[in-house]
């Protein structure tokens, strides 16, 4: 007989932080109110609030006791020395610049890496990092294998780059129009998708060949280095930490957002093993973060976020973060709903396009979902669409992406297992009446990133 062991939680609960409960009526009138976009909803209207997994993870008792362990010396923070040998032992980079997040730490490599007229491949962009690389001069070349772009497709490694495109494209363009390739693991924007070790290492000869670097984007490294164990061969045996180190070590820099798998609430950092390359970037950081011993973050928040380094690449957390991310999806898969494929690690994506095949894309299927969700639970959820995509500069038409999603995105060590049962039974329920779910119209829309800010009304 095989012995089962559920992904449950290595952790008990030592403090609770209330919710409000509210009514049916009450979240007809929030989200009526809101003009039935989920950003403009107040915080203490949401019962399970999914809207990112960004700085919204529960804190170690730890990581709380290192909060008071707070050294705010202006210059050479014990807090920063102990930050430092942490990325230094559990990462292995060589030399490390605090930032206040990881747009910062995108900043600064962005403006000392990049020349006007160069390119930065990707496995996918992400919205900061791309528009960095961009503010320096640079243009973003998406060289994410196809499968990636396919709801539907369930490779198992949909962060892997497309080596022929990488080649293809360092060959059109000449190596040295390429400061480096951008590897994130996992791959946000395409679902939380993971990068295999195998294809890094590949990346790596590449570019050892033709001498361009490799930048890590590492915020969520660990969830990536969780899906190697379980699914590369080879891995099954070795601690997270260990495979955390090895991707790292084939990679030249990281830019790290701590929101994320680092278990804080703000905080990031550049790592970089080239000493120039360093040296220039702790000069850069007093311009724009702060003096290059607390680069924006307070002594506080470097000891917390030390400590929660050392929480994150534990196997037992890791097993039980992705555990509960997967336990939910399977619920929804089980249950009929469309959802991306395969099941990634930060979050559900729900294919609103599928499960709501009577609206058109101008009546905001997405948008649509999330509204009716917390109408239904209080559950909030965030719009990954046509709203998200904006307007086409030149004809001034909405984008219509592919995509037309609903993220449920988990925070780290916050919710419990029944929360998940009462999501799912929320977005079941909502899938259970679609026919009677109309769309939504657009009655205000922001200049800028609109999705943050625009209002709808019920059509
Ligand atoms: C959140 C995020 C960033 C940006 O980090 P911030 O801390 O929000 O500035 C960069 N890359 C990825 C993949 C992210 O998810």
């Amino acid at each position: 007989m095989s012995r089962k062991r559920s992904w449950a939680e290595p952790y008990k609960i030592k403090m609770v932080e209330p919710v409000f409960m509210t009514t049916l009526e009450d979240r007809e009138k929030f989200i009526k109110e809101a003009g039935y976009n989920t950003f403009l909803l107040r915080s203490r209207d949401v019962y399970i609030d999914l809207l990112t997994d960004s700085g919204t993870s529960a804190m170690s008792d730890r990581q709380w006791a290192g909060i008071m362990m707070g050294d705010e010396a202006y210059a050479g923070s014990e807090n920063f020395y102990h930050l430092e040998s942490t990325i230094q032992d559990y990462y292995g980079y060589k030399f490390v610049v605090p930032t206040h997040q990881g747009r910062g730490a995108e900043h600064l490599i962005s403006q000392i890496l990049i020349k006007k007229g160069d390119f930065i491949p990707g496995n996918m962009y992400f919205t900061t990092t791309r528009l960095h690389q961009e503010l320096a001069g640079g243009t973003f070349v998406d060289v994410i294998i196809d499968e990636a772009h396919d709801s539907e497709s369930n490779f198992p490694f949909k962060g892997n780059i497309d080596l022929n495109k990488l080649e293809n494209l360092i060959k059109e363009k000449g190596a040295d129009k390429i400061p480096y390739v951008s590897i994130a693991t996992t791959v946000n924007m395409a679902g939380g998708q993971p990068i295999s070790m195998a294809n890094l290492k590949e990346v790596r000869a590449l570019t050892n060949k033709y001498d361009i670097k490799i930048v890590h984007d590492m915020t969520r490294v660990a969830e990536n280095a969780y899906m190697i164990k379980l699914l590369e061969d080879g891995y099954a045996d070795k601690p997270v930490a260990e495979i955390i180190k090895e991707i790292c070590s084939l990679t030249d820099a990281a830019t790290m957002s701590s929101k994320k798998d680092a278990l804080v609430s703000i905080g990031g950092f550049l790592a970089i093993n080239d000493e120039d390359v360093f040296a220039e970037a702790r000069n850069l950081v007093v311009v724009y973060e702060g003096l290059h011993t607390y680069g924006g973050m307070a002594g506080r928040d470097m000891e917390a976020l030390a400590i929660g380094i050392t929480e994150s690449v534990q196997d037992d957390h890791i097993r039980a973060r992705v555990g509960q991310v997967r336990y939910l999806g399977e619920k929804l898969l089980d249950a009929g709903i469309p959802i991306v494929n395969p099941i990634g690690t930060h979050g559900i994506f729900i294919d609103a396009k599928k499960f709501l095949p009577h609206l058109s894309q101008d009546m905001f299927p997405a948008q649509t979902l999330a509204a009716e969700i917390y109408i239904d639970s209080g559950v909030r959820a965030m719009e990954r669409g046509v709203v998200s995509a904006g307007r086409n500069k030149e004809t001034g038409e909405h984008n219509y992406p592919n995509l037309e999603l609903v993220r449920l995105t988990i925070p780290r060590r916050v919710y419990t297992q029944a929360h998940m049962d009462v999501i799912a039974e929320s977005v079941q329920y909502v899938h259970e009446r679609r026919d009677q779910i109309n769309g939504l119209k657009m009655v205000f829309e922001p200049k800028y990133l609109r999705f943050f800010q625009a209002r709808f009304e019920k059509l």
